[in-house]
Formats: structure tokens, sequence, C-alpha cells
């Protein structure tokens, strides 16, 4: 049975009265190129510097993905090209200032970068595997801009991570008790 246009790139995991849970599907967009990104950060107002634009390529070709400073640093140089650990943090900071890219904190010191397609999305997180998921639930959305409003607070960001085990480090696989570790240990 096929899905409607427009419910083809989501899995709706449940629906009815407690509204809705989408958990995004992992897609791969067109490869985007360097003059691509070159009219980006233009349009962004950054200088379209080396470093920029190949950190910002690299999220493109991932999309969907989360990657910590230190798993960007070693996979680009992976590619013969030298980058400085100080120029990726200070590029990736920038492109997470300019929206191109969001940044998501995982607590005791972990963040993860991601391409921001302007969809907003919360994160489950293994603590065993490292394991991360997306999904955006209509109705903590809106309770989120309630309390803003109750507050009379204009909200300019929202993060909401939850941590635990997944189903299959539940099931034993991977269980251990140093499960933070290996979470941090799998971003570095
Ligand atoms: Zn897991
Ligand atoms: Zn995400």
């Amino acid at each position: 049975m096929s899905h409607g246009n427009g419910r083809r790139e989501h899995f709706l995991a449940s629906t009815g009265n407690r509204g809705q849970l989408t958990f995004y599907r992992w897609s791969r967009v067109a490869t985007t190129t360097s003059m691509n990104m070159h009219r980006i950060l233009e349009r962004a107002g950054l200088r379209p510097t080396l470093p920029r634009v190949l950190v910002l390529e690299f999220f493109h070709q991932h999309p969907h993905e989360h990657f910590s400073a230190e798993q960007v640093y070693k996979r680009l140089n992976g590619d013969t090209r030298n980058m400085s650990l100080g120029t990726l943090y200070r590029a990736l900071g920038l492109l997470v200032e300019s929206d191109l890219l969001s940044s998501v904190a995982l607590g005791e010191g972990c963040m993860v970068y991601e391409l921001n397609d302007g969809k907003p999305h919360d994160h489950i997180i293994c603590t065993a595997c490292g394991g991360i998921r997306e999904f955006f639930d209509e109705q903590i959305e809106a309770r989120q801009r309630a309390v803003a409003d109750q507050f009379e607070f204009e909200m300019a960001g929202r993060q909401l991570v939850l941590f635990g085990l997944c189903a299959e480090c539940r099931k034993g696989r991977m269980q251990s008790q140093d499960g933070a570790g290996k979470l941090s240990r799998r971003l570095t």
C-alpha cells in the first residue's frame, strides 16, 4: 500500500488524538556543487572561504546526519586537504550563526551539527550505541509555543533531546553500564 503525496518522506508512527509523531526517513538530496555552496554562503552574507565551502559541502553531502566537530575534522582531512581544528570550529560557529547548520547539545560537552533544512525536529539518542533518530511531534511544539507565550517570551529556538536505550541495545546486544562514555567516544 502506498502513501499519498506529501507523506512519502515521513513515517507516521502514531496518529489520532495524541497528535502526530513523525519520524524523518534518511534521504539523500542531489549532490550540490561547490559553486552552489558559494552562492548559499554569499546569500547568507558570508564570504565563501575554502573552509566554509568545504564544511557546508560536507553537510550537504550528508543531509539528515549528525556529526561532532571531531568527526567532521577527520572526514574532511581524509580528503588530503588540511584544515586546523580551530578553523573548523570557527567555520561551524559561523554556519550555525547564519542558520545554514544547526547544532544540537547532547549534554556533557557533546555537540553535534547537522544541515539546517528549516524543518523543526527533535532527537532521540541511544546512550549505548550513539544512534540518533529525528522526530517531530505537533503537540510538543504547540505546548512549547504556549509556554513561551505564557512567559511573554519571544522564542528564537527550541531543542528537545530524549536520552536512553534504543530497541536493539535494550535487547542486550550492546548493552553496557558505560553508556555515556560510549556516546562521547563515538562522537570523537
Ligand atoms: Zn542503541
Ligand atoms: Zn537532526
